[in-house]
């Protein structure tokens, strides 16, 4: 079987770039596509409230996203950075979540929960903010009833930690040989040529995308990918810290 794509869009909040969220939307929906949408429980990031405000029901266009059986997942809870734990991943410096004492992870979660249960939506899947989450984190998803982690270097949908791990570790949609791979795309950062990118991407490619059932539905507990996906992780992150030393390398020059 050749290589089976997924969408992720991060940062879903009252404040974003609407304008181009409908503009994406409108070419998923084209090639009836069902993204993993990453919706903050309570943005307080104060970033992404520089973005005006949806005009309207936020919640109610979160809940008619789901009802297209878009796949809603909570994107952690006030998307605020608490310390600079990489985590699991060792992506991304930057967490919410990574370090912090096992019942304060608990409750952001929860908290983060309860919002979106109150607004009528419920989430098995998480999206953690900047990549980064540890084992305690991990721990208190299981507790939630969280099924689901929208990341991973596996080459395949992984079992580990008693959840599923949906690969995730390219924003630039292209062909891949094998395996299963999310796309993450952030909406609010996103160029005009890099929209026209994943609009091309998706028209040529649509019928080899999944949803986010039938990625889960492939996840294995083999030991081959889960191998797999530990070199890719340590290659990915090698490449970052060279291509972060040329780049201060360069500015210094
Ligand atoms: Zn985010």
């Amino acid at each position: 079987m050749s290589a089976r794509y997924l969408i992720r869009l991060d940062d879903i909040a009252p404040h974003m770039d609407w304008p181009r969220f409908e503009r994406l939307s409108q070419v998923f929906d084209k090639f009836s596509l069902r993204p993993l949408l990453g919706v903050i429980p309570d943005n307080q990031d104060p970033q992404l409230r520089e973005f005006p405000k949806f005009v309207g029901d936020f919640w109610e266009k979160v809940r008619s996203l789901q009802a297209r059986g878009w796949e809603i997942c909570q994107h952690g809870f006030q998307h605020v950075y608490a310390t600079h734990d990489c985590g699991l991943m060792g992506v991304n410096g930057l967490s919410e979540f990574a370090g912090l004492p096992f019942e304060v992870q608990l409750d952001k979660l929860m908290c983060g929960q309860r919002i979106l249960r109150e607004h009528g939506l419920n989430c098995e899947t998480f999206m953690a903010p900047s990549h980064s989450f540890d084992r305690l984190t991990l721990r208190a998803l299981r507790e939630l009833g969280f099924t689901t982690v929208t990341d991973g270097f596996a080459p395949w949908p992984s079992i580990e930690h008693g959840l599923i791990f949906l690969p995730q570790w390219l924003a630039n949609p292209r062909v891949l040989p094998l395996g299963v791979q999310t796309f993450c795309l952030h909406v609010n950062e996103m160029t005009e040529g890099q929209i026209r990118h994943v609009e091309q991407f998706v028209a040529d490619h649509h019928r080899e995308f999944l949803t986010c059932d039938e990625a889960r539905s492939l996840a294995t507990p083999q030991t081959l990918n889960r191998v797999a996906g530990q070199i890719i992780g340590s290659t990915l992150r090698r490449l970052k810290t060279i291509r972060r030393s040329l780049r201060r390398r360069r500015n210094s020059a």
